[in-house]
């Protein structure tokens, strides 16, 4: 039976086994004490600012609990995990609260929200960055760009780097860098028991190798230690926008044009992209659904102009901006059009080549979506992303070049997000029998139902990640995830 918040009940003692902070959790007999110890707020529904703190990126997502805890440091998240976990609370872990699916706050229980844990130290002599599990793509940004410096991040910068690398990370900067899990050099953890641990290459080796991709499963990160690179800090920017008419051969334009792109370029293709009431965008165009192209360069304005002067003479863009930017600008440049408190879905899938087949569904859906902020980004990964093993990081999915085609549902009312909700899941079915993974990318995965979480990994990957689960959270206590079953085993 689980027990009530207001219940007098102190913790149950600590095991002698449990390290630094056993002391502080046996002191949170109640709520009053929790409040004692941590030096943020602890929210309840009545408290000011708790339907603030509850509130995620997904504006479809309303969910109550009885508690929010704004934790500060790890000791704090340390005694906040031990006071769900004595009452059988259920306990959900706020990074960033971007995640599509709204994992990150659940009814009744206890929400442990990171977003005041967002320092970023940079040594730029060293070239590394400390993160705290809290921070967003913008805060790692601002502080590494001071230094010309940068990580693997994503193409919005109000998202939380905690869900962000713990499912792999993919952006602008996957082809040149990797994933941003591939750049991880270790993390501190609170774990289920309430240690705190650091994972890397040398210490909890198995647990260093599940976080890179088994996302918020096996603890709550407080802090992640990044591999930086110099980067910008102004970059070179090549957008190119068709129109429906176009759709299709400009879709297999793009099946030719990007595998030819250095590796020190970022990709990304919009489809079905509605263009924006831009400057850069004329008039006639404004509001006019298409199919957009971005090529970004990391060097020279020469080498850029080089690499995207095919675009020109292939199937001829309605129109075009070639320009060059800060990094830091590239990183916000999308971040209206998935702006805080809309609604969204999303439903992904890989696929391995952008087939004729697999146009013509492209193509379908863009002409059938209707709201104007719902589009299809479609993923190259590529070059650097294919360096690291399928088996050095958890990351699900394979390690071949290949594009994760991610449908996304954006609208600011219920009505119309039900509408797209259907065509996402409509897309989806037509494009399931030419996908090379119906699971996808993890972070992508709303639904996480077993089968596509079990898919996304494959089944060597994922037997692993619930062995470690098994190690590390044997009563899954950490669930409101894209969920691995703990197995048992040796522990
Ligand atoms: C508009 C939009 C654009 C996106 N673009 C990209 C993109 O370009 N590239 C990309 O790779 N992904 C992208 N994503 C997906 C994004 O990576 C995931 O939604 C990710 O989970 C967001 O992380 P968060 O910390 O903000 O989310 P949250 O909602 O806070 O958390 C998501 C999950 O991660 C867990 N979690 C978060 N932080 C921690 C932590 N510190 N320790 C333990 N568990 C934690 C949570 O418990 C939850 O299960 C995008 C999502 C949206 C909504």
């Amino acid at each position: 039976m689980r027990a009530g918040l207001g219940c007098s009940r102190g913790l149950r003692q600590a095991r002698p086994q449990r390290e630094r902070f056993a002391a502080m959790t046996q002191t949170v007999r109640n709520v009053d004490d929790l409040r004692a110890t941590i030096a943020g707020p602890v929210l309840g529904p009545a408290d000011p600012g708790y339907d603030e703190a509850r509130a995620l990126w997904n504006g479809d997502i309303d969910r109550r609990p009885a508690l929010i805890v704004r934790c500060g440091s790890a000791q704090e998240v340390a005694a906040a995990v031990g006071f769900g976990r004595e009452r059988g609370l259920e306990i959900a872990v706020r990074g960033g609260g971007h995640a599509y699916s709204g994992t990150s706050v659940c009814d009744d229980g206890l929400m442990i929200d990171l977003s005041r844990m967002n320092a970023v130290t940079v040594d730029p002599a060293a070239r590394i960055a400390r993160v705290g599990g809290g921070a967003t793509l913008a805060d790692l940004d601002a502080a590494t760009q001071a230094h010309g410096l940068a990580v693997t991040g994503g193409v919005i910068s109000h998202t939380g780097v905690g869900g962000l690398t713990l499912g792999g990370g993919m952006g602008w900067l996957v082809g040149t860098l990797g994933l941003a899990v591939d750049n991880l050099l270790g993390a501190e953890v609170v774990l289920a028991d309430g240690r705190i641990v650091h994972a890397g290459p040398l210490s909890e080796p198995d647990l260093f190798w599940g976080l890179r991709g088994g996302g918020g499963n096996f603890g709550v990160v407080t802090e992640f230690t990044f591999a930086l690179h110099p980067i910008g800090p102004e970059i070179q920017l090549g957008l190119f926008f068709w129109d429906l008419d176009q759709g299709a051969d400009a879709l297999r334009f793009c099946r030719d044009f990007l595998p030819t792109l250095p590796q020190r370029s970022g990709v990304l293709i919009g489809a079905g992209l509605t263009a924006p009431a831009a400057p850069f965008v004329p008039e006639s165009f404004q509001g006019v659904a298409g199919h957009a192209l971005v090529v970004v360069g990391f060097g020279s304005a020469a080498e850029h102009a080089a690499m995207i002067e095919p675009v020109r003479h292939g199937v001829p863009p309605r129109f075009e901006l070639v320009t060059p930017m800060p990094y830091v600008a590239l990183q916000q440049m999308l971040d209206d059009a998935a702006p805080w408190g809309i609604r969204g879905y999303e439903k992904a899938v890989d696929l391995d080549e952008l087939t004729d087949d697999v146009i013509t569904v492209l193509v379908e859906a863009a002409a059938t979506k209707t709201s104007p902020m719902s589009f299809i980004p479609i993923f190259r990964l590529s070059g650097a992303f294919c360096d690291t093993g399928p088996d050095e990081t958890a990351f699900g999915g394979s390690r071949s070049a290949h594009y994760v085609c991610n449908l996304n549902a954006i609208a600011p009312d219920a009505d119309a997000l039900a509408t797209d909700r259907d065509w996402v899941r409509r897309t989806w079915a037509a494009l399931k029998p030419f996908a090379s993974n119906t699971g996808s990318y993890v972070n992508f995965l709303v639904e996480a139902d077993q089968d596509r979480v079990r898919a996304s990994y494959g089944p060597a990957t994922y037997d692993r990640l619930a062995a470690v689960k098994y190690r590390y959270d044997p009563e899954n206590l950490f669930h409101r995830n894209a969920n691995i079953q703990p197995r048992g085993g040796a522990r």
